[in-house]
């Protein structure tokens, strides 16, 4: 590590510089859990965050305050040893649970049984048990450490110090940028001019608030299902804590006549509920204090290539490839980044050049795929899932893959309950959805089923799917 002379003593002079370290740039939700299993593979690692430490601070995790993790999410938390630590602090949810504009509820489970569930965990709960338990693993995780960049010519992170301005230059063996969306270390991969990048803003934004704890600290709404106001152009959606409360999510237009522009006092957002949220707002007593005060956040679709340089530099997670937030599978794919990454560490040994190429080349047809079904979603929320006939096609849908368990899997059972590739899963999905359109059709009832059409159609299009 070599320091700036002027800056005098640091709390760096004590860290050794250690040039075959792994560095890892963001301790959000990736990084911890990268690092875990690389210190337990025997890798020194060292992680630099921005932020100062949220165990001390109690600070806010930065993004969404609850997350659904589901199966590719677990795996990779079972593979690092902490699942069922983190087991203890979900809430499963077993369905959507749709509120109509009149307050009527509709239930639409995800999956065939109470098996198939995502499950509702609060992201500052599991960012701190991820850190936690990389720093119990050997890790050393640098607060108030603001990645500025790399110096290309050695190799070489450099940060600087969000207290004092410090700057310092890290030399490792490889640097990983698990540093989110806005990768301090992907914008200067960027400056080298070798890299494609396109990102994609939503027009809308999201504003977080809370449904509050009912009688005795119970959960005022069915605690087992991740609860739906779909209104068209935008969409409340609520996710269960462990407290009580519930976590919930306003997606909106920025602009336009209903929007957050237009909703530009808490009195205003207050009559905007009562008309179009009426059932949630004796719910929410804090709704116009929680409205003021909470920013409104913006949503990206970001793609690069190439992912790594040189065998030096890799990116990973939301660095390499921010989704939106609709399918709730951004975390679960950065997640699943990991096992792969894994998988060929273990395979290959630290042949870094030879790894990262491998990891960008399995991962970005996956990555690219589960972006364009994110978008997709959206419109399924917000407006689809208040329609009896997507109702209907989601009730032939499973009673398809209940016949036919290996042929037929539901697109969104594909991304969530099983780890079958998302682009496996994007492009038979679009099978399906032909086949599901031309059996539902003609029908409105699932006992005029034709299931001797499902049948030949299926054996046509389908093959079995092998990674169930
Ligand atoms: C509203 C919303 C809801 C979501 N819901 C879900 C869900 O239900 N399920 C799901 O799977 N995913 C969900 N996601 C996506 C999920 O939050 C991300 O995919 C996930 O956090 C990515 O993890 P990451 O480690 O790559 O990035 P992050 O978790 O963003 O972590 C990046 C870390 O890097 C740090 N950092 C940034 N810049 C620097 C720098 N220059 N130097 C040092 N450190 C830096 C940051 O402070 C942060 O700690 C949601 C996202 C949003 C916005």
């Amino acid at each position: 590590m070599s320091r700036d002379p002027a800056a005098g003593h640091t709390p760096f002079d004590d860290m050794p510089n250690r040039p075959n370290t792994i560095t890892l740039v963001g301790a959000g939700l990736t990084g911890p859990l990268l690092a875990i299993s690389l210190a337990q593979r025997g890798f020194p690692v060292q992680i630099f965050e921005r932020r100062p430490d949220m165990r001390l601070t109690r600070a806010s995790a930065g993004r969404s305050i609850n997350l659904a993790v589901s199966t590719r999410g677990i795996h990779a938390l079972r593979e690092a040893g902490l699942w069922d630590q983190m087991s203890r602090i979900i809430i499963p949810m077993k369905g959507r649970m749709m509120h109509s504009l009149a307050g009527e509820l509709t239930f639409q489970p995800y999956g065939q049984n109470d098996t198939e569930v995502i499950n509702s965990i609060s992201r500052a709960d599991l960012n701190v048990a991820l850190m936690n338990a990389a720093e119990a693993e050997g890790v050393k995780i640098h607060f108030c450490e603001r990645c500025i960049g790399m110096d290309w010519t050695t190799g070489a992170a450099r940060f600087r110090n969000e207290e004092s301005g410090r700057e310092i230059n890290v030399d490792s063996e490889v640097v990983i940028g698990t540093d989110g969306s806005a990768s301090a270390i992907r914008q200067d991969m960027q400056k080298l001019g070798r890299v494609k990048f396109s990102q994609e803003v939503l027009d809308y934004g999201y504003k977080e608030l809370t449904i509050a704890p009912g009688p005795g600290g119970k959960h005022i709404l069915e605690p087992n299902a991740l609860h739906i106001w779909p209104r068209g152009a935008y969409m409340l959606i609520a996710l269960p804590n462990i407290d009580g409360t519930f976590a919930c999510i306003l997606f909106l237009s920025f602009e336009g006549r209903e929007s957050f522009a237009s909703l530009d006092t808490g009195e205003r957002a207050q009559r905007f509920f009562a008309e179009r949220f009426a059932d949630a707002v004796p719910l929410m007593p804090r709704l116009q204090e929680n409205y003021t005060g909470n920013p409104v956040g913006s949503m990206a679709t970001v793609k690069c290539a190439p992912w790594q340089m040189d065998g030096k530099v890799l990116l990973l997670g939301d660095a390499a490839h921010a989704i939106v937030p609709f399918f709730g599978q951004g975390m679960n794919c950065a997640f699943e980044d990991c096992t792969a990454f894994l998988e060929l560490l273990d395979r290959h040994g630290p042949d870094w050049k030879k790894l990262f190429q491998e990891f960008e080349q399995a991962r970005k047809p996956n990555t690219d795929s589960i972006a364009d079904m994110a978008l997709e979603n959206f419109i399924e929320m917000r407006d689809r899932v208040a329609d009896p006939r997507f109702l209907f096609r989601k009730k032939v849908e499973l009673a398809l893959e209940a016949k036919y368990p290996r042929h037929f899997v539901p697109k969104y059972a594909m991304v969530t309950f099983h780890r079958v590739p998302y682009s496996v899963a994007l492009s038979r999905g679009e099978i399906q959805d032909r086949l599901l359109a031309e059996l539902c059709d003609p029908i409105s009832r699932i006992e005029n089923l034709d299931w001797k059409k499902a049948d030949h159609l299926i054996h046509r299009d389908l093959t079995p799917l092998e990674t169930l």
